[in-house]
């Protein structure tokens, strides 16, 4: 991945908004749905990171320094601009590990700041006391889902303990997801916990990676697929610099996300960006929307809705 400097950096935002703000026009108009609740009627992102240079107020994670971040910079304000300009008004924030290890205040601030406009995937620590009650705490905060993953205490242990049984337990009351940060061989594992915990939403990210060394396999996608035999699990459609031939348009992964639609269906798949990891390296916010929004022709407008806001609202934007 090419690294941009910071100014570079934000003369490609906001050259991406200026592009963007062109086709706003034919942006649909307010959906019924959105009418009758009131709802915003923008498109929603169900994933994206942003961090902040301000160290004083939210420190990185022990060993990591501002060189470390990269994009240098990629904050709530400059993700809000980036997304308007596609028509974007409601994002999932999803917590950087790396960088802010589980501390989740930087996006637990901004969904604050920002009324209506944010949901967070925290992360909580499975191994401490209770991490069911914190998954309570943080629900009034706007926490509606909890990133999980093996890359941190490995493959053959990160679902097991006591901890993370308890947090699919709280999981299937509180309705806050359980998103799957895996690749295709953890697909088995997190199979397993789906029988064991049928009610708990389970959200696995980025075609569980499915790609990502530029080979789509038909038996991985089989096995994303058969996942959907649990009826509260989903996928996002997303992080489309990062699988099969990682180049713009992304059109080789659409065989792909039509054998994920067939089996999910919309109601269980939704677009997210992964910024902003999808705007550097020759990638862009728009090519990533606009692969959902106006190429992948087997959508009708109602699937359409449904992958670019009905399924994110649904899953993420409840209140406490
Ligand atoms: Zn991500």
């Amino acid at each position: 991945m090419k690294r941009l400097n910071r100014r570079q950096f934000n003369r490609k935002s906001l050259a991406t908004a200026a592009a963007g703000a062109l086709s706003v026009s034919a942006l649909p108009k307010t959906g019924s749905s959105a009418a009758d609740t009131n709802k915003p009627s923008g498109w929603i992102d169900a994933h994206s990171h942003i961090w902040t240079r301000d160290l004083n107020n939210f420190p990185l994670a022990e060993g990591q320094t501002l060189k470390d971040l990269d994009p240098p910079s990629f904050t709530a304000e400059e993700l809000i601009e980036t997304a308007k300009a596609e028509g974007i008004d409601r994002v999932v924030l999803i917590q950087h590990h790396i960088f802010y290890g589980w501390d989740n205040s930087y996006m637990i601030g901004t969904a604050r700041r920002y009324p209506g406009k944010f949901r967070v995937v925290g992360m909580v620590d499975d191994t401490t006391r209770h991490p069911d009650q914190v998954m309570r705490k943080l629900l009034k905060q706007r926490v509606t889902g909890f990133r999980i993953t093996p890359r941190i205490r490995g493959k053959d242990k990160w679902l097991g303990g006591p901890g993370m049984a308890a947090m699919w337990r709280c999981a299937a009351d509180t309705r806050q997801a359980m998103c799957c940060l895996i690749d295709s061989d953890d697909l088995a594992a997190v199979d397993a916990m789906c029988r064991k915990f049928p009610e708990t939403p389970v959200i696995v990210d980025h075609f569980a990676r499915i790609g990502v060394d530029g080979q789509i396999r038909d038996a991985d996608v089989k096995r994303l697929c058969s996942l959907a035999k649990h009826k509260h699990t989903f996928v996002i459609v997303s992080a489309f610099y990062a699988l099969g031939k990682k180049a713009p348009p992304y059109l080789d992964l659409v065989p792909m996300i039509r054998r994920v639609f067939e089996a999910f269906g919309p109601q269980r798949l939704m677009w997210a960006s992964d910024a902003p990891y999808q705007l550097v390296g020759g990638h862009t916010y728009k090519a990533s929307i606009r692969l959902v929004r106006d190429d992948l022709d087997f959508l009708s407008p109602a699937d359409r809705t449904s992958l670019l806001r009905g399924t994110a609202e649904k899953l993420y934007f409840f209140d406490a």
